[in-house]
């Protein structure tokens, strides 16, 4: 599962600007939230950026396309006038706007009461109207929260906290997607080397106990690793 985030807007360009908003800021405090949680259930996440950096909307497409993404998740807040979350999918349906549906749901339960789920064809011709829904090769969503220049909207991202939230409500929606069911109770994290090794020999995964305490006592990457994988393992159950 490869999963495409991208950030709105950068570098030069802010974005939408309201009431001391900018969406630039929002939109990848937003993305690190998703990113954080997608990568807990062992998501590949690709960004397509990490800092304030100007990407084009084309270049962004291509990034995923040549990454080899499942999902395209573009993240913005929107501006001009309304009180609701938008998510945006191809005129030609199928997984993407399946993918819509299920951010959708996920703002709702965050309190946006009004999401509109659409698409948009291009004007000239046919296909999408939307550079990066037309332009990558694999299902595309662009999610609006909610209008940052509505006072009332507006609430639902106005501080750091509540656009990582929103981040975070976007990657249950991924998750939904994938029929990973999202639990709020962490598992306990294992972080003795005996633990671990216990745990992985349990699961019939290692059967030499000394050799892998020897191997995570003196490699922090098997460490690493081996923490990861009993992560993914509870949570999906193999
Ligand atoms: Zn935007």
């Amino acid at each position: 599962m490869k999963v495409f985030l991208d950030a709105g807007h950068g570098g030069s360009d802010p974005g939408a600007v309201s009431g001391g908003l900018v969406e630039k800021n929002m939109t990848l405090i937003c993305a690190n939230g998703a990113k954080n949680l997608l990568e807990k259930y062992g998501i590949d996440v690709k960004m397509s950026r990490t800092g304030d950096n100007s990407f084009s909307l084309y270049e962004r497409a291509d990034m995923a396309n040549a990454w080899g993404a499942d999902l395209f998740v573009s993240c913005h807040f929107n501006a001009g006038g309304g009180n609701r979350g938008e998510v945006i999918h191809s005129v030609f349906g199928g997984k993407g706007q399946i993918l819509a549906q299920n951010i959708a749901n996920e703002l709702k339960n965050l309190g946006q009461e009004n999401v509109r789920i659409y698409s948009k064809g291009a004007t000239n011709g046919s296909g999408d109207y939307f550079t990066v829904i037309a332009k990558t090769n694999m299902p595309a969503v662009i999610v609006e929260p909610c209008f940052i220049d509505n006072d009332e909207d507006r609430v639902l991202a106005d501080t750091e906290d509540k656009q990582y939230l929103v981040g975070v409500a976007i990657a249950k929606g991924i998750l939904n997607f994938y029929g990973l069911s999202y639990a709020e109770d962490e598992f306990m994290e294992l972080n003795e080397i005996n633990d671990i090794v216990y745990e992985l020999k349990i699961r019939g995964i290692i059967s030499d106990t000394e050799l892998w305490l020897k191997k995570l006592s003196e490699d922090s990457n098997a460490y690493w690793l081996s923490k990861k994988a009993i992560d993914f393992i509870r949570r999906n159950g193999v």
